[in-house]
């Protein structure tokens, strides 16, 4: 079995369109994604309908989700961040305003793999560093798990007592999976990297293989960048595309 894995769309529709174009001229069997359909992008509606028709599909809801669904306080939500909510809420058909109000709430159990938007103990906590995984890993039931909500891909491992991370760079890189390991692992942002890489992220685990792939790859980001202009969103959504931030 073959599983997409991804996270952190955030309305960018050509972001998504070039990694599921990719995920075509190759196999897969099951799309998982970490949340955050929409927030930031000028493309709300496409998006959550592309993701929608992936077959099977597994999903859960990230913290922009609940926001535009009116599930979240947006206390922890910056200006920016906030205006992109109330331009979405604004935008969003009611059909696809009722799939984020559905969404199910992060940790998953999906064939033997944990899935959450931020941390397994806290949908919205942002596991940025080795001290948060190790606290992550004491709630994993299995010894492969994926999370999103930082847009930073990244590997946690675990042996014993011991946690290491490992930020991942470069067009392509490729985890084995080693008995008695256990794994807390980021695809990446599909829509807002912000490594520093502007490509759009994803990771491919392979069940048979033992392997999890991290990809990136190109999309047209002047297209997405028009449109969040055109939208009157505010400017540095558009701008931090090219940055990869
Ligand atoms: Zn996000």
């Amino acid at each position: 079995m073959r599983a997409l894995i991804f996270s952190d769309v955030h309305g960018n529709l050509e972001a998504l369109t070039a990694v599921l174009k990719y995920a075509k001229r190759h196999r897969i069997d099951q799309y998982i994604c970490l949340g955050d359909l929409v927030g930031y992008g000028a493309s709300p509606n496409e998006t959550i309908q592309k993701i929608q028709a992936l077959k099977p599909l597994t999903v859960i809801r990230g913290n922009h989700d609940k926001a535009v669904a009116g599930q979240d306080s947006m206390e922890t939500f910056n200006p920016i961040a906030a205006a992109a909510i109330q331009w979405t809420k604004s935008r969003i058909l009611k059909k696809n305003l009722e799939f984020l109000a559905r969404l199910p709430k992060g940790p998953l159990t999906i064939d033997k793999i944990e899935i959450c938007h931020g941390a397994p103990f806290d949908e919205d906590f942002y596991i940025f560093g080795e001290y948060d995984a190790i606290e992550a890993f004491e709630y994993l039931p299995f010894p492969l798990s994926f999370f999103g909500h930082t847009h930073f891909p990244v590997i946690y491992s675990k042996h014993g007592d011991q946690v290491a991370g490992r930020f991942l760079s470069g067009p392509v890189n490729l985890l084995k999976i080693e008995k008695g390991f256990s794994y807390l692992i980021n695809p990446g942002s599909v829509g807002q990297p912000r490594d520093r890489n502007p490509r759009a992220a994803f990771a491919i685990y392979d069940t048979e293989r033992l392997q999890v792939r991290f990809h990136r790859v190109e999309y047209e980001i002047a297209e997405a960048q028009k449109k969040i202009l055109q939208a009157e969103l505010p400017a540095a959504l558009a701008e931090r595309l090219t940055l990869g931030l």
